[in-house]
């Protein structure tokens, strides 16, 4: 940058430089997702996928290397919890996946961002708030509010102050209708009770047709039985919500199976019966332990 003066160069040399995380691997599933194995400055490594929908690319960023939750069913959990991310190396997965888009000549471009990858956001929520700040600013990458979600276990207290931000749409990973089932699935997440999490829901600041996402990941004879839906009908009546349902994506070793069709069908139905928007989320890039709840960083 010649045209600064040499004082300010070697003054700005002295106080800063430039690092860029990079991609150390791809995967490439045969639905088409990608994922990116992402070296950080310090050796750590994350995963971030790009997921191909109808006509644009979702991807899915990382907030934390590993996660202190530990919930049963996820694989993150199983690797315990490294360090937060940097607010710079959250957006370093946006910038690095448009540019693999750029290079490889995808068809399609990145529209939506979840942050739904490894670790739990709102844990990490100054720097969580820092990258989104950087994501819908008009003078960088200027992504509308709408087009990203942030998933969280819900962390009451942190939870109410990022809905008063209103810097993204809202995921909760749910699971569990109830606090003594969510206790057995999610042990460190079910340290806020329940009822505080769907009271702070309850009050949620929504515009008219915004809804709050709820995540269900349907695990075989745990918490996939009609009494288990209607139990969640009950908790949240007085959300306004639509279901994600999730059918459970095992990986190596892991303790729970995914439920058969008829059984998801049947939940489903029962949430449409009384009056929920409920889908079922076809996951990608599973042969590839893309998928929700697969996420470790490991070379596999
Ligand atoms: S599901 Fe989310 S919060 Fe739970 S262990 Fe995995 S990454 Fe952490």
């Amino acid at each position: 940058m010649t045209n600064l003066s040499l004082g300010l160069r070697e003054n700005l040399k002295k106080h800063f430089y430039i690092y860029w995380p990079k991609i150390e691997r791809v995967y490439q599933s045969k639905d088409g997702t990608y994922k990116f194995l992402i070296l950080l400055e310090d050796g750590q490594v994350i995963e971030t996928v790009l997921i191909p929908e109808k006509d644009h690319y979702t991807l899915c960023v990382s907030s934390q290397v590993g996660c202190s939750l530990a919930c049963t069913f996820c694989h993150t959990g199983q690797m315990g919890f490294v360090r937060n991310l940097r607010a710079y190396e959250i957006v370093s997965q946006v910038i690095l996946a448009k540019k693999f888009i750029a290079e490889q000549k995808l068809s399609f471009a990145l529209r939506n961002i979840v942050y739904m990858g490894m670790g739990e956001p709102l844990l990490n929520w100054s720097e969580v708030k820092k990258s989104l700040g950087i994501l819908l600013d008009e003078n960088t990458l200027n992504y509308s509010k709408r087009r990203i979600t942030v998933s969280s276990v819900g962390i009451p207290k942190v939870l109410e102050e990022f809905a008063r931000s209103g810097l993204a749409m809202v995921a909760i990973s749910l699971h569990a209708p109830s606090q003594t089932l969510r206790k057995k699935l999610m042990p460190k997440a079910a340290r806020y009770e329940l009822s505080e999490l769907i009271q702070v829901l309850q009050n949620y600041p929504l515009k008219p047709r915004e809804r709050i996402t709820i995540e269900y990941v349907l695990l075989k004879d745990v918490n996939d039985t009609p009494a288990h839906a209607l139990e969640l009908v009950k908790l949240l009546k007085k959300v306004r919500c639509k279901i994600n349902l999730i059918r459970y994506n095992p990986w190596p070793g892991s303790p729970y199976q995914a439920p058969e069709p008829e059984r998801i069908l049947s939940f489903e139905k029962i949430l449409w019966d009384n009056n929920f928007t409920a889908i079922l989320r076809k996951s990608k890039g599973d042969d590839i332990l893309a998928a929700c709840g697969q996420l470790r960083a490991t070379e596999n």
